[in-house]
């Protein structure tokens, strides 16, 4: 930073000396600003204030060395080139001053325009125009709002309100019906209010007025709205912001003069067209401000032909050249066109994917590129049921969209409540102002959960993600009263039991039940909707995308499924194999009788005997999973939780005891179960008896599940299918532990399988941090490792899930201890690194090991990139992920320069 503040580093770009790929230090708007200028398109000529300057500015509190001389040179130059001194009393130059940071960021400081003018100007300006005094007043009544609103905090309010007394006294609402001595009446009150808030008068001095306008942009970085929306979406605190000075040209001119913005197709849908608005006279701000209608923007043909020709011409040059939408600002200043701001625009996902592909149609970019432009959290929005909306539903809010999805629902206050209706059957949104940890049951009961305050990273906000929950967080236009069981919003009231409908993607807040419509891309993953025969841009363009994803990547994607319906969903959603079926399921329902038998037997006989019974049952759980992946590989992991997970709880089972025993009934059976379920009764669940730890002391339960899979791979073959199994220990951290399962496996694995040409494979589950730091060793007994990240996680960093996340992971996420929550993306330097270490050493004991990951990271886009660059062979996630996966697998290997990365 000390380097940068030698009078030789230079702080002042002129347009004609930057180009688009400066962001970083001219800021989004001047870099594009450089950019057009470059390509010769009208743009008024003008400077930009580095980001660096700006940083030095916040550093030590005052212009860095060198910066008011710069700008002093550059203002000279620009004086020249337009043959005008800036504010000069008979023909005035005047600038606007911009922000403008790499990222576009609302909060900072608004623009401030006319700068330059004065008493003394505002004659000359007129003077030049024509004689237009109205013209020259209005200009100097708006740098006087702008400048005191956004230099020195004025309190906008009070500007609007001379405004509309000045329109009052006319007796009109619109502006253009006050004329030239109205205006200049209204300059008079503003410079009064000036002086009211800031104790001096309205400088006067143009180049005061610009230094303090500088200033203030620099300062606005730290804006209370900047800093919480920067941490909100994760930018950099010390970025700083760029300021562009730019040359005015003036909209306000007259009917042959206007503003407007366009977009060079539908942001929302991606359709090809022309989408803007245009509003005559006007300057700036109007066309957003909606102080007057605007027009659309194809009837500027018919107002202005050459500059709606021209504008069109440029839409289509900035589009070959930026290769992608692009959103502009232009004005027209009589009858001439000049462009005041361009960028790659922002849309929906769905506009996203379409726009992808037709820019591969156009030749503008090839299907590489296509991929990188879409993401598969787009993908993931895609893949949610949508709102249906149509003009008779209006939002009464908008929060953030902190959790995606629609929900409609029966709104209450109370985490107790929605608990009572959710078990009516009754779906509930659950309102609060924000959530804490005793709200959980209430959130897991609810369809849906609001809150007035809170942004991305509150409670209600981390943990709904969580649960795959819809959520809308911080929508302050709400007023909740939660005492009175009812919220507020624009003059309506809503109580408990009315209907509301939320869209954790939009964030937006609908009174009353919207309808709900199922997603289209989904549909075409389920291969109820074809490509080829609809005519449906968005399915046709993912499933290009898809097609060329699938063909890129070198990460095969599975599925993690426990049943033969979820095995064949994700089988048409691209799964190539089942990374994870859990067993427990298997032990639940009607067959919860036969685990009490076998936890409470007392002889080898009576255990014998339960396993026995459960061994066909498992054998067809697994022949039907088989069938439905035939040719495809499938883990199976051995049973994993503690079995007291499967008898009934505590309390329960002390009522019951307490109850028969008082109406005098046979209670040995339930007695020894209370028995078993207090002995069995552990602290820490987590990293008690179970997983590997169970097989090896509860005699015969993993033979008998081995023995379940090798024989119904084995009937699947003999009916000519093709099982491959592949049998996962789950929690295994010594080498031995595995050793063990495996001699006992495999020779029950050698008695089924015999000549059948069955081949099973047996591997384990890195999951428990020792198993990560000696996989070296583990290898040497394994075929496969599957990575489970949620357990290494918990493991890795000594928390449960179940219980952080809810309690203090907001506050970890506020401090900016990690970005995001460990649990939603891995975290690559600590338990990345032990999954880096486990693949690299288990693969150097073996070469050819097989590795995967199963845990819910699997379907993470930011997780699949890194276990790309790790080398795993596959990821396995939850059906709907797949696609996803699919799709980021694929980004990856472009992302990475197209290279297997292994
Ligand atoms: P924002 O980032 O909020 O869009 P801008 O810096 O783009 O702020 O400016 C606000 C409005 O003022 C825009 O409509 C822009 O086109 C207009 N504007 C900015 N500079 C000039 C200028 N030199 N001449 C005319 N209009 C301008
Ligand atoms: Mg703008
Ligand atoms: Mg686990």
């Amino acid at each position: 930073m000390a380097a940068q503040e030698t009078v030789d580093h230079k702080y002042v770009y002129d347009f004609s000396e930057g180009n688009k790929e400066l962001k970083d230090l001219l800021g989004g708007k001047g870099a594009n600003l450089a950019e057009m200028t470059n390509l010769g398109l009208p743009v008024p000529p003008g400077f930009t204030i580095t980001t660096e300057a700006c940083q030095a500015y916040l550093a030590t509190g005052r212009e860095p060395d060198g910066l008011a001389g710069q700008i002093e040179a550059h203002l000279e130059a620009l004086e020249r080139e337009m043959g005008k001194r800036l504010g000069d009393s008979q023909d005035p130059l005047l600038v606007s001053v911009r922000s403008g940071a790499k990222f576009s960021m609302p909060g900072m400081m608004e623009t401030v325009l006319n700068v330059g003018l004065n008493d003394e100007s505002v004659v000359g300006l007129s003077a030049q125009a024509g004689q237009n005094d109205r013209f020259a007043w209005d200009s100097y009544r708006r740098l006087i709002q702008m400048f005191g609103k956004t230099v020195c905090e004025v309190p906008g309010e009070e500007f609007e309100h001379a405004l509309d007394e000045a329109k009052h006294a006319k007796a009109t609402h619109n502006d253009l019906d006050l004329d030239a001595d109205d205006l200049r009446g209204l300059v008079d009150a503003y410079k009064k209010i000036f002086l009211k808030h800031t104790g001096r008068e309205f400088p006067q001095q143009p180049r005061e007025q610009l230094d303090l306008a500088i200033r203030a942009v620099f300062e606005s970085w730290n804006a209370e709205r900047a800093v919480l929306y920067r941490r909100q979406e994760r930018i950099p605190a010390d970025l700083g912001t760029a300021v562009n000075v730019v040359t005015m040209v003036f909209g306000n001119l007259g009917p042959d003069s206007g503003t407007g913005v366009a977009f060079t197709r539908d942001p929302a849908s991606g359709a090809q067209g022309i989408y803007g608005d245009y509003l005559a006279n006007a300057q700036g701000e109007d066309v957003v401000a909606g102080i007057r209608n605007t027009v659309p923007l194809q009837e500027l043909e018919q107002l202005d032909k050459s500059s709606y020709d021209e504008l069109l011409g440029i839409m289509a040059r900035l589009e070959e050249h930026y290769k992608d939408l692009c959103d502009i600002e232009f004005t027209i200043e009589r009858g001439k066109l000049w462009m005041l701001q361009t960028r790659v625009g922002k849309r929906t996902a769905a506009a996203a994917f379409v726009i992808a592909g037709q820019l591969v149609d156009e030749g503008l970019i090839d299907l590489d590129e296509a991929l990188l432009r879409v993401n598969g959290a787009q993908l993931a929005q895609l893949m949610f049921p949508r709102f249906q909306l149509d003009h008779e539903f209006q939002p009464v809010a908008k929060g953030i969209g902190a959790s995606p999805g629609a929900a409609s629902g029966t709104v209450v206050f109370t985490s107790a409540r929605a608990v009572e209706l959710a078990a009516e059957g009754e779906s509930v949104i659950l309102v609060r102002r924000e959530t804490n940890p005793d709200d959980l049951n209430g959130m897991i009961a609810a369809k849906g959960i609001l809150t007035s305050r809170g942004g991305k990273t509150s409670h209600a906000a981390v943990v709904a993600r969580g649960m795959g929950k819809t959520c809308v967080s911080g929508a302050d236009e709400i007023e909740v009263n939660v005492p009175a069981k009812r919220f507020t919003v624009a003059g309506q009231t809503v109580t408990e039991g009315d209907v509301v409908s939320i869209d954790g993607t939009t964030g937006k807040v609908y009174l009353g039940e919207v309808p709900v419509m199922p997603s289209e891309v989904v549909q075409y993953f389920e291969g109820s909707l074809d490509p080829e025969h609809i005519d449906n841009a968005l399915v046709r363009a993912v499933h290009r995308i898809m097609t060329h994803a699938d063909g890129k990547r070198r990460l095969a994607v599975r599925t993690n499924a426990d049943t033969g319906a979820d095995a064949a969903r994700a089988r048409r959603f691209g799964a190539e194999g089942i990374g994870l079926c859990r067993t427990e399921h298997m032990f639940l329902g009607d067959r919860r009788e036969l685990v009490e038998r076998l936890i409470l037997a007392r002889a080898p006989g009576e255990r014998e005997a339960a396993l026995a019974a459960l061994l066909p049952l498992q054998r067809a759980d697994f022949e039907e999973i088989f069938r439905e992946m035939d040719g495809l590989p499938v883990t199976v992991r051995l049973i994993d939780p503690p079995l007291h997970e499967f008898l009934p709880p505590l309390e329960q089972l002390a009522v019951n005891v307490a109850v028969a025993q008082e109406r005098g009934e046979d209670v040995a059976k339930e007695e020894a179960l209370l028995a078993a379920v207090r002995r069995m009764h552990e602290e820490n669940p987590m990293l008690g008896l179970r997983g590997v730890r169970l097989g090896l002391v509860i005699p015969g339960l993993f033979a008998m599940q081995v023995r379940a899979i090798a024989e119904a791979a084995v009937s699947c073959a003999r009916n000519g299918g093709v099982a491959k199994p592949e049998i996962m220990v789950p929690l295994v951290g010594a080498v031995q532990e595995l050793e063990t399962v495996r001699a006992e496996a495999e020779k029950i694995i050698a008695e089924v399988v015999g000549d059948s040409g069955v081949e099973v494979l047996i591997g384990t589950m890195i999951e428990v941090p020792r198993a990560a730091l000696t996989a070296g060793q583990i290898a040497e007994a394994a075929e496969f490792f599957s990575f489970g990240t949620n357990d290494l996680t918990q493991m890795g960093w000594g928390f449960s899930r179940d219980d952080v996340e809810g309690a203090f992971f907001w506050r970890y996420l506020e401090l900016g201890i990690f970005g995001i929550s460990p649990f939603e993306s891995i975290d690559r330097d600590g338990v990345g690194r032990l999954v880096r270490i486990a693949a690299e050493e288990g693969r150097a004991a073996r070469p050819g090991l097989k590795l995967g990951v199963c845990g819910e990271h699997g379907g993470d886009p930011d997780s699949v990139h890194f276990f790309h660059e790790v080398g795993l062979d596959y990821v396995s996630c939850s059906p709907f992920r797949v696609p996803v996966a699919r799709l980021e697998a694929g980004r990856a290997v472009v992302e990475s320069g197209g290279s297997d990365s292994r």
